[in-house]
């Protein structure tokens, strides 16, 4: 009898993860959402809304063999998945991949799109009415809505506030050079090294004063807190001889295993398993899990099969700052608007996600 496989979280680990196993074990997908939140086109769609219909792709074609369970996981054992009813779903291995949050509109808050495209029709308009707009925190998501803002809308005033005194400070120092003089140059006022010390939210954007640590006052019509993911780990938590690390993310061995369990494995943004939370990460660690759990699923001792490698410095870095314009640090060199649009910034991987989702785009 085949070997049944019960992944937890349908984002880039998960959805990617259960297809690629689809034909060889008995794959089940526990996500509670109904579509594929593309987290990269999130950005855009704050001022292109028309997007959100690519950036949101139903999973209802994903699997072939196994199946897409529309509900959330409430406890995880040796044996398997408890969901939210109650349900059972029986496993040899598990993988958890709950992934992690972030504010409205770029993630959803809970499981319904419905409500996220309320937020982002809502956040959009409350963006054109803005005239001055302030982004606290300037990693890539706050930089490339800069890049958004000022590319598609730019009468506004967009000023980008990071604690940071320069932009990408653990990468090669040409990449944010270079991407904070096309900010400049785009309009965009930068105020580094200050952090922001009365955010009224840290989940969604809202009217308000800032005010810096020099003791600075700012009045935006509208801020966009974008300070950083926070993983979803309340599952692994439960679990026996789980460690925490930074950003709620939980440690993992060297083969990926949160816990005193040795069939239960994690990966992407709710791990810490060296790499930052990043797409580009999973997309390291994806052929590493599939080739671990093919190799259980023949007999062998996870001991005894390679521990998993993270990016280290080499890790890749892809910031558009709208379609045409942007920098990335592609490994050993850093790239300018050409490679950054043709690489990402003009199609936002929305074909190839549309493609793993088995949906055709029009
Ligand atoms: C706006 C934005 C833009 C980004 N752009 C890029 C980029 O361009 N390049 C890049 O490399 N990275 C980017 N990232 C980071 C990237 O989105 C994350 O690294 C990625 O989403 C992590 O994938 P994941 O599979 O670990 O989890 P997620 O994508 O977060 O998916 C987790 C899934 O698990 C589900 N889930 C949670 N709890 C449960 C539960 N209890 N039971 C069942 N299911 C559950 C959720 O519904 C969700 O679908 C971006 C992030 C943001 C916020």
């Amino acid at each position: 009898m085949s070997q049944k496989i019960a992944i937890v979280g349908g984002g880039y680990v998960g959805a990617e993860l259960a297809k690629s196993l689809d034909d060889t074990v008995e794959v089940t997908l526990i996500e509670p959402r109904s579509h594929f939140v593309h987290a990269p086109a999130m950005i855009r769609a704050v001022v292109d809304p028309s997007l959100l219909d690519r950036a949101l792709i139903p999973y209802d074609r994903l699997l072939t063999n196994g199946r897409v369970i529309a509900s959330k996981a409430k406890a995880i054992d040796a044996k398997g998945v408890t969901l939210e009813d109650g349900t059972r779903v029986e496993a040899d291995q598990i993988v958890v991949a709950t992934g992690s949050g972030n504010a409205v509109p770029f993630k959803p808050q809970g499981s319904d799109i419905a409500d996220l495209k309320a937020d982002n029709q809502r956040i959009h308009q409350q963006l054109k009415a803005a005239q001055s707009i302030g982004i606290v925190g300037a990693g890539a998501v706050g930089t490339e809505l800069a890049g958004e803002i000022a590319h598609a809308m730019p009468d506004k005033q967009v000023t980008l506030i990071s604690s940071d005194d320069s932009l990408f400070p653990t990468m090669p120092s040409k990449l944010g050079r270079s991407l904070a003089a096309k900010l400049r140059k785009a309009g965009v006022t930068l105020i580094l090294g200050q952090m922001a010390e009365n955010l009224k939210s840290l989940t969604k954007p809202y009217t308000g004063p800032l005010q810096l640590a020099d003791g600075s006052q700012h009045d935006f019509d509208l801020i966009f807190p974008v300070i950083g993911s926070r993983a979803n780990s309340e599952l692994l938590e439960a679990l026996a001889g789980v460690e925490k690390s930074t950003a709620n993310r939980i440690k993992v061995d060297p083969w990926m295993r949160p816990s005193a369990l040795p069939n239960v494995f994690a990966a992407g943004d709710v791990v810490d398993a060296g790499d930052a939370m990043t797409i580009v990460a999973i997309s390291r660690q994806l052929p590493w899990l599939k080739a671990t759990l093919t190799g259980v699923v023949e007999g062998k001792t996870v001991e005894d099969m390679k521990p998993y490698k993270p990016w280290g410095s080499k890790a890749l870095i892809l910031v558009p700052l709208g379609p045409k314009q942007g920098n990335s640090f592609l490994g050993f060199f850093t790239a300018g608007d050409f490679l950054t649009s043709k690489m990402k910034g003009a199609d936002l991987f929305l074909q190839k996600y549309a493609k793993l989702l088995n949906q055709s785009e029009s």
